[in-house]
């Protein structure tokens, strides 16, 4: 069945898509949504359980130097839709943000349904047309085909924004999909990772067993010149949180280039090594040397387990109380591979920034657009992830109406 429209089709019903049709359908024009599942904003509203960090209140300079991966082009897109727009925006929808003690930007439910259930409000009194469960899966003759319950569909839309999303958590829409399609049409594209993610460890079974779910703090990591402190969480495969998507992007790329990546772990992050060797002269008597760990230092078990982890682990009852503080203070820990893309937060790689011209259309496919996650960007947690799919959505919003414009394409 081929559908002849004057609309523009956003495919991607997610965060990146959604705010495009605001503008959109904002000046006017007639927008429809396309999208494979059944309702919108599926991840966005997943960012909610945890909060929904939308942007970060830091200075723009220190945010914009926060995208590794992607910052030159992100920069004037960002300086166009900033932050505090960010905010204003969420305020106008009737939800009242707050800055966090880390500078992180919430909004005051700590939710995104709310926020959601007004936009789409806001989208359908503006006229957005929404078609759920429609999957794209290609042009044929300059029409867009999507699978619908129905059979499949051509649609002859005058402009289309591709806003589909990374790869990770699949389930709830983005699989990364688009990649094949766009490799097929000579689109350059970088490479999809996962970004924000977990790592593998091979630990033993015996610490699978004991530790797996528990938490390992405080401690400090460090990777290169660079350390932080806060808490890792075991899992049966590995190590995961907040602190060690904080490396993810650098191990990641240290684990492909070298097969492995290296951190150290500070596991006793509040006392100096002198002390805690001072501590370690105390005579053991006949107490076994993890009881003796724990009462002398007060070493948590999972700290504990992590050393009887070590090769050399018969040995450390025995070695010199420097020895001992030392690896405890810089405990090398093994990293094999970044846990799969279903589990992480977000994706690295996507669109190369260099198939698009500034106005974030494919030069390869006049007409068409992109935003959001799928582009070629990077970033860790804090907002940003958010802030670069909402201003990337705003910028190529904006591009469309002047390709419009400039192509007298009327709607
Ligand atoms: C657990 C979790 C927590 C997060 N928390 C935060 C946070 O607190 N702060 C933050 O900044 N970021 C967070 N993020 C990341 C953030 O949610 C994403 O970066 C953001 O949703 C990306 O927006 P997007 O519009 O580009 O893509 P998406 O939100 O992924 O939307 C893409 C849409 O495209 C649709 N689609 C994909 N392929 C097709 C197709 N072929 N046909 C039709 N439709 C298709 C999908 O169904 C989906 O609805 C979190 C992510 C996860 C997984």
């Amino acid at each position: 069945m081929t559908e002849h429209t004057r609309h523009i089709a956003i495919i991607g019903a997610g965060p990146a898509g959604l705010i495009a049709a605001e503008i959109l359908s904002g000046a006017g024009h007639p927008v429809t949504i396309y999208d494979r599942k059944p309702s919108a904003g599926r991840k966005f509203l997943m960012a909610g359980r945890g909060g929904l960090n939308l942007t970060h209140s830091e200075p723009l300079d220190l945010f914009i130097s926060r995208y590794p991966q992607g910052a030159e082009h992100l920069a004037p897109v960002i300086t166009h839709f900033t932050p505090q727009d960010l905010r204003t925006w969420c305020e106008g929808l009737g939800q009242e943000t707050f800055i966090g003690s880390s500078g992180r930007v919430f909004p005051k439910t700590f939710k995104a349904s709310p926020l959601l259930r007004a936009w789409l409000s806001r989208l359908e009194t503006q006229g957005v047309t929404f078609k759920f469960n429609h999957d794209w899966t290609g042009w044929q003759d300059n029409h867009l085909i999507f699978q619908t319950p129905e059979g499949e569909k051509k649609i002859n839309a005058i402009a289309t924004l591709l806003a589909l999303g990374g790869a990770t958590w699949p389930k709830l829409g983005s699989d990364g999909s688009w990649a094949n399609i766009l490799h097929a049409y000579n689109i350059p594209l970088s490479p999809l990772k996962p970004a924000n993610c977990g790592f593998m460890v091979p630990w033993s079974d015996i610490f699978k067993t004991r530790f797996a779910g528990q938490a390992l703090k405080p401690l400090s990591i460090s990777h290169l010149d660079i350390t932080r402190r806060g808490e890792i969480i075991l899992t049966e495969k590995g190590i995961e949180s907040g602190l060690v998507y904080a490396f993810s992007s650098a191990l990641r790329e240290e684990i492909y280039t070298q097969g492995q990546a290296e951190i150290s772990l500070d596991l006793m992050p509040d006392m100096s090594v002198t002390d805690i060797s001072e501590k370690l002269k105390t005579p053991r008597k006949r107490e076994s040397f993890t009881n003796y760990l724990r009462k002398i230092l007060h070493l948590t078990p999972p700290a504990i387990g992590l050393l009887m982890e070590r090769p050399d682990r018969n040995l450390l009852g025995t070695c010199s109380s420097e020895h001992l503080a030392h690896l405890i203070k810089s405990y090398p820990l093994i990293l094999t591979a970044p846990f799969g893309m279903d589990r992480a937060i977000s994706t690295a790689g996507g669109i190369a920034f260099n198939a698009l011209d500034s106005h974030f259309m494919l030069t390869a496919r006049p007409g068409v657009f992109a935003a959001g996650e799928m582009l070629d960007w990077e970033a860790p947690t804090g907002g940003y992830l958010l802030q670069a799919s909402f201003a990337t959505g705003v910028a190529s919003a904006r591009g469309i109406m002047a390709w419009l414009s400039k192509t007298k394409v009327k709607t």
